[in-house]
């Protein structure tokens, strides 16, 4: 059964800037993590930042704080973690927590603070797309069920 890699905050896990979790309470999801399909990472804290961090936004191909400390570098370090991990277990598809500077697929915040989402993608969605992942948010299981319909033939 193909696996998929999963923003670890949607199993729960309290891995946030302000040490939360937002769990995906979806049957679908909860069924794909008992068939031990999901695969979970938080690139943020795979790439060195601590629970609790600040609170960080894309500002170009950068990634910064609203100190404005610059975290571009524990960023890409936990994309490439996440491209490591879904290429080490030839995930069929990637669902990512929407609205994150990591994680979002759709949209994220536009870098001013001011709780401004943009259509835009997370450093680590990026990343996997490039490596030619479908990466969907928890807000698209209607979609990923297709396309697991599709994979698992
Ligand atoms: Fe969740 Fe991704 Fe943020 Fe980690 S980086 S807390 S997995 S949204």
């Amino acid at each position: 059964m193909k696996k998929i890699l999963v923003s670890a905050c949607l199993l729960g896990q309290k891995v946030r800037y302000d040490e939360g979790d937002v769990p995906c309470l979806d049957p679908r999801f909860l069924k794909w993590h008992d068939e031990g399909r999901l695969i979970p990472i938080c690139p943020e804290v795979v790439g060195g930042l601590p629970i609790p961090r600040p609170d960080a936004q894309r500002q170009g191909d950068k990634v910064v704080t609203g100190a404005g400390v610059d975290v571009t570098a524990e960023f890409e370090k936990g994309a490439q973690a996440a491209l490591r991990l879904a290429n080490e277990h030839q995930v069929a598809l990637v669902i990512l927590k929407q609205d994150s500077p990591s994680c979002g697929t759709l949209f994220i915040y536009d870098g001013t603070f001011t709780d401004t989402k943009v259509p835009g993608e997370g450093v680590t969605t990026e990343l996997l797309r490039k490596h030619g992942y479908q990466v969907f948010g928890e807000d698209q299981l209607d979609e990923v069920e297709k396309e697991l319909a599709r994979i698992d033939g």
